[in-house]
């Protein structure tokens, strides 16, 4: 019989007593198993079987406690065949901190199926490069969890200074008030990520995200901005009480901004006055997010990032927002499809045709 070199119990699968001698690991029916006669022995052994120990150490282990090794063989045989054991170990070594990290890391082998690949997905996000413009209410908490999923690297685009209505939940303090808002955001960062966040940066233009946090007021906020629009870019806003996220536009590949900004204009002609005028309004404090719209704005950002970026799952956002509002709190995707008369996919194909 083959035994796993180092054999793991998937560290996801609860564990719980159904009687004195009968436990169960997973609760999920697809993935969970019952261990029967199970004593105290065979209790203290199974919880040394987190992959830290090698085959032979464990079987060791297992005579120590007074288990006998034909029964420690027949557990882990069981285990295996019923799923419960990892492939292969969890490997924390190249992890900058295992113990902040581990439930990302955790979450990623889930995800996978695979510890080699849910390691290979954290190494992926610790060399991320993801540029948030405006660090605010949202941009602010934003980053602050995704540095905590182990992005790497995490820049922000402002040009403002704190105000106390600035501080919130995740984000900027208010100590923070009449700091610098980038050096405040960076900072902010620095509390919940033991990534180096202040390593030299590569230009917005380089950055795998663009993550636009600021309200605008034209139809086209990367050309605003001076940034290009060749970078995948997903919008993220609070509107008059409504948490919009994307649409998540990755250029030439999907609708852009623009397509959604044209779909409003046709049906109402007024729009880019009125969106003008919204965003414009004299005294903005009273316009930010509540704590709560703010948070939910970042924590569905962030799952629709990660999604991307990890390519666990298509992310919802493409060619669409999700929206979310009191009172009903029912997320709803709105699709914004290629407009006919942007021509942004048209123009990318020629791009791609010119370059290749
Ligand atoms: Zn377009």
């Amino acid at each position: 019989m083959a035994l796993r070199p180092r054999p793991t119990i998937k560290p996801w699968l609860p564990k719980v007593w159904r009687d004195h001698e009968t436990l169960q690991i997973g609760i999920d029916p697809t993935d969970g198993v019952l261990v029967s006669g199970v004593d105290a022995a065979t209790a203290i052994w199974l919880t040394g079987l987190d992959g830290s120990r090698t085959e032979a150490e464990t079987l060791a282990d297992a005579e120590a406690v007074g288990l006998d090794i034909a029964t420690a063989v027949r557990v882990l045989s069981g285990l295996s065949r019923s799923g419960v054991l990892l492939s292969t170990p969890i490997d924390t070594q190249n992890l900058g901190d295992a113990g902040a990290l581990l439930p990302e890391l955790v979450s990623l082998i889930a995800a996978h199926a695979s510890p080699l690949d849910g390691g290979q997905a954290l190494t992926a996000r610790s060399r991320l490069h993801i540029v948030i413009d405006g660090a605010n209410r949202i941009g602010v908490p934003l980053g602050a969890l995704l540095a905590a999923s182990g992005v790497g690297r995490l820049s922000f685009l402002d040009a403002e200074y704190v105000r106390r209505c600035d501080a919130g939940v995740g984000g900027l303090s208010l100590e923070d008030e009449g700091e610098p808002r980038v050096s405040a955001a960076q900072h902010a960062l620095r509390r919940i990520s033991a990534m180096d966040q202040s390593r030299t940066v590569a230009s917005p233009q380089e950055a795998d995200l663009l993550i636009l946090c600021q309200p605008w007021s034209v139809h086209d906020p990367l050309q605003a901005r001076g940034l290009s629009d060749r970078t995948a870019h997903l919008a993220v806003a609070v509107r008059d009480g409504t948490v919009v996220i994307g649409p998540l536009v990755l250029p030439g590949r999907t609708s852009c901004l623009r397509c959604a900004e044209m779909h409003r204009t046709d049906r109402d002609s007024r729009w880019p006055a009125v969106a003008a005028q919204l965003v414009a309004a004299p005294n903005r404090a009273v316009h930010e997010p509540t704590n709560v719209l703010s948070t939910l704005a970042a924590a569905l950002a962030a799952g629709q990032v990660l999604d991307h970026l990890d390519g666990t799952r298509v992310p919802d956002v493409l060619e669409a927002t999700m929206e979310l509002r009191p009172p009903d709190w029912q997320l709803h995707r709105r699709p914004w499809p290629p407009h006919a008369d942007c021509g942004c996919l048209e123009t990318s194909t020629e791009h791609a045709r010119v370059a290749g």
